[in-house]
């Protein structure tokens, strides 16, 4: 949502960053130190592979140098390699979480639950040199690889401008084109809307960017090459955002149900919608048995960082039953074939980056997606919608972003709650 409601992030204690296995807190953990040494060449043998799209009831995956050299559906395991047992497993791609907030150089939480790419919804643009350069290399890594929005366009007195950060704003004489030139120049690698009237915690009337500067702005991001992507939780603002031509909604809108025209609209501009439905079932406590049955489960508790319970623990103040609605207008969308893509909105309260995405996963099968589709929608659809080549699928030369779950997620999606490994770039995570 947005920087006002970033949680200060707690003192990172001993005992997650040795179980990261980060040698320095706060140091931008790059290079062979944080990801144990992986055999130079392994298979995962015997394994249900869901490659992104499609299942392979039992298959074997060759890794070697940090990239899938091959994707065996048949034969005995190759020989001479060090074997990874898959019986009883399910291999799938690195999870991509298609709507964070960068909080934090040490980015570790995410990879340990599966999530090895992550898709920044607006931070300081300033800090994100070197994970552009991380996202190039197949050098062993314990942390997520990442994408920014950097400061996204809104309007003084705006969605988001309440931070008391001092971020640049689309001033009544600010030319769109060059607006969003400087945030090209500043390293923003997807252009970030804020089409939203109200304050969220006080629901009061908020300025909001005009139509005509929606239009301008997007048209302006298009011709950069830079995806557009809009905030909204009303369907009248989602409208607006669409109308322009922008690429996906990074929230599903919740004040009324999704109408027709709505539906047509999506259709008709090939939008995707990135619902975060986990954050917003944190803004009722009816909804949070939820998400505390994946938090607290004990396949996944022991898992949770310092930092991740803090996030997780922050409460919103208010109530809103919003989940349903929500929730019902992933259906409608979905139904009507708009991509989906999953996002957690983490850095925010209610919301913990990688373990919020199982959170995600389950709520959007309770939505009306099958398993499977939630793991495309996590996997092989943000890829496709991202341009990225290298990664969420399991192919031959593909980056060997991997996640090895016991039991079969494609059939039951609480099983992704049962991570056994996660490799990043060839090298398994110390979870
Ligand atoms: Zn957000």
């Amino acid at each position: 949502m947005c920087l006002s409601h970033v949680v200060p992030v707690p003192k990172i204690s001993r005992r997650s960053v040795l179980a990261a296995g980060v040698a320095v807190p706060g140091a931008l953990a790059f290079g062979v130190t944080e990801a144990a040494a992986a055999p130079a060449t392994f298979v995962i043998a015997n394994v249900r592979i869901f490659d992104g799209r499609r299942v392979i009831d039992r298959g074997h995956v060759v890794v070697s140098g940090g990239r899938i050299v091959s994707v065996l559906e048949r034969g005995g395991v190759p020989e001479s390699v060090h074997v990874v047992d898959g019986r009883g497993k399910t291999l799938l791609p690195g999870m991509i979480d298609g709507h964070v907030h960068h909080t934090g150089a040490v980015r570790t939480d995410a990879p340990r639950f599966g999530v090895t790419t992550e898709l920044d919804m607006v931070s300081d643009p300033t800090v994100h040199g070197p994970f552009k350069q991380q996202r190039q290399s197949y050098a062993p890594t314990a942390n997520s690889d990442l994408w920014t929005a950097g400061w996204w366009a809104t309007v003084p007195g705006g969605h988001g401008t309440d931070s008391g950060l001092k971020i640049p704003l689309v001033e009544p004489d600010t030319v769109p084109a060059e607006f969003v030139a400087a945030r090209r120049a500043e390293g923003s690698d997807h252009l970030k809307l804020a089409l939203e009237d109200r304050n969220l915690v006080t629901t009061k009337p908020i300025p909001v960017l005009s139509v005509d500067q929606t239009n301008k702005l997007v048209a302006a991001a298009k011709k950069l090459g830079m995806p557009a992507v809009a905030h909204a939780t009303s369907q009248r603002l989602a409208r607006v955002g669409l109308q322009a031509g922008v690429n996906g909604l990074v929230h599903i809108f919740f004040d009324e149900v999704a109408s027709a025209d709505t539906v047509a609209l999506a259709k008709r501009t090939g939008a995707f919608v990135n619902p975060t439905l986990t954050v917003w079932s944190s803004w009722e406590s009816a909804a949070n048995p939820a998400s505390n049955a994946v938090v607290n489960d004990p396949r996944v508790a022991p898992y949770i960082s310092a930092t991740q319970r803090a996030f997780l623990d922050t409460p919103w103040g208010f109530e809103r039953p919003v989940l349903q609605p929500a929730m019902r207008n992933v259906k409608i969308l979905h139904d009507a074939g708009v991509p989906i893509t999953v996002g957690t909105d983490s850095g925010i309260p209610g919301v913990a980056y990688g373990v919020s995405l199982l959170v995600e996963l389950e709520l959007l099968v309770r939505a009306g997606l099958t398993p499977r589709e939630a793991l495309t929608a996590a996997t092989a659809t943000p890829a496709g919608i991202y341009g990225f080549a290298d990664r969420g699928r399991i192919r031959r030369g593909l980056r060997a972003d991997l996640v090895l779950v016991d039991g079969d997620p494609t059939r039951d999606i609480t099983a992704m709650r049962s991570i056994s490994a996660v490799w990043r770039n060839g090298a398994p995570i110390t979870r």
